[in-house]
């Protein structure tokens, strides 16, 4: 991926003005540019062109445009000098406004104007808007003696064409679809090409009252509790339609657990801490995201609880209620065997009872039927 000192986004006049000084520095520029090419340049496209700067004499004129000796003869240029540019300013805002920015503005606008001169823009006295003849002299008024040579548009033309021999990037669609992409989503191009240059670092898992670390259960059953710090930088090329940070955070979780699952004891994650960061660095976190991870960092290592032994303990307990449910059905079968036991010799010594009733009617029967007799 290309990168670059200086990201500069949008492509009206300031932005153009600050690439082209960037570029002076020496720095490699790109500028992002939410509108297509044919609609850049925002309102400076639309601008006049009247260009207010502070001016005292013919010199500090003739260093912004050409003007001839018949020109000067014949013209009352009138002044606008650092204290009366002041003035206006401060009268005008009825003096809210910044006082640094103020400053800059007025005693540097003349070396501005030429600046911008020695970058290709061309500047020609205000005859249409801001002059007129009094007593056969052209004086100009309003303190704005100069325009730029087509008007807004103009400028940005001269200013494009001297992006474009510097070296600086001009990047339209990828700006403008981000921009559209991020519409409504709370990110923006700007915070986009931030994070592409000041990497952000995500905590995971996200912190919140329910979640506060990731829990891995060891193979000899130690729970390991683990927070780790994700630094991200946004991937302009996979802004749009890569997936989010919220897939990174579980990704990362996702790994970090089965690695610490995989681990033989929990000692070997607390010996090595980064060879969990290694392992899950290497399944490629940031595939198919708008972001590129630069690091995971293990910040919190913790023993949690022994799960295996909590498991062994309660499957201890599990068994010893079962086997008493198990001795519990058996004496209960006995009981039930003995009741019915004592219900059945009850019967048979009802049955006796009633046998031995039979004995003397049986006799009694006998005698009457002679088949038993008394012998004296
Ligand atoms: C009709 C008119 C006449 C004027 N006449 C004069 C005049 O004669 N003299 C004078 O001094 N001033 C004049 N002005 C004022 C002058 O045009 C502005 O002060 C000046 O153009 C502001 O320049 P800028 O670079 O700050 O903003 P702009 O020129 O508006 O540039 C902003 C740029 O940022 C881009 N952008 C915005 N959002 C994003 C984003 N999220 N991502 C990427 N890019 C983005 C825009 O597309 C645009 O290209 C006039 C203004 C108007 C409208």
């Amino acid at each position: 991926m290309q990168t670059y000192d200086v990201v500069v986004v949008g492509k009206g006049n300031a932005a153009l003005c600050a690439a082209l000084a960037a570029r002076d520095q020496g720095a490699s520029v790109v500028m992002l540019e939410a509108a297509s090419e044919d609609e850049s340049g925002g309102n400076s496209r639309f601008a006049g062109g009247v260009m207010r700067f502070a001016y005292e004499t013919v010199e500090d004129l003739t260093r912004v445009t050409d003007i001839t000796d018949e020109e000067i003869a014949t013209s009352d240029f009138g002044t606008n000098t650092t204290e009366e540019f002041f003035d206006d300013l401060f009268r005008l805002t009825s003096y809210r406004t910044d006082p640094d920015l103020s400053e800059t503005l007025v005693t540097s606008s003349l070396d501005v104007m030429a600046w911008l001169r020695s970058k290709g823009a061309r500047f020609l006295l205000n005859f249409g808007r801001q002059s007129g003849l009094v007593d056969g002299k052209r004086k100009f008024f309003g303190r704005m003696p100069i325009e730029v040579n087509g008007g807004g548009a103009g400028l940005v033309q001269y200013l494009d064409a001297a992006a474009k021999k510097a070296g600086i990037h001009l990047v339209f669609d990828r700006a403008c679809a981000i921009d559209l992409a991020t519409k409504g989503t709370g990110k923006s191009v700007i915070e986009a090409v931030r994070t592409s240059i000041n990497p952000r670092v995500i905590d995971c898992p996200t912190p919140n009252q329910y979640k506060v670390t990731l829990d891995g259960v060891a193979k000899d059953g130690i729970v390991i509790k683990i927070k780790a710090l994700v630094t991200v930088r946004s991937n302009l090329d996979r802004f749009v339609g890569g997936a989010t940070e919220e897939t990174i955070i579980a990704r990362v979780g996702e790994g970090i657990v089965s690695t610490i699952g995989s681990s033989a004891s929990y000692m070997d994650v607390l010996e090595n801490p980064n060879r969990i960061s290694k392992t899950v660095l290497d399944r490629g976190l940031d595939s198919n995201t708008a972001f590129e991870v630069l690091s995971l960092d293990i910040a919190m290592v913790e023993v949690g609880e022994n799960v295996g032994a909590k498991l062994q303990t309660e499957q201890a307990e599990a068994n010893k209620l079962i086997a008493q449910a198990h001795a519990e059905v058996r004496r209960t079968t006995a009981v039930a065997m003995e009741q019915e036991m004592i219900a059945r010799v009850a019967e048979m010594r009802a049955r006796l009872v009633e046998a031995e009733a039979q004995v003397p009617l049986g006799m009694a029967a006998a005698f009457r039927s002679g088949h038993l007799g008394l012998l004296s």
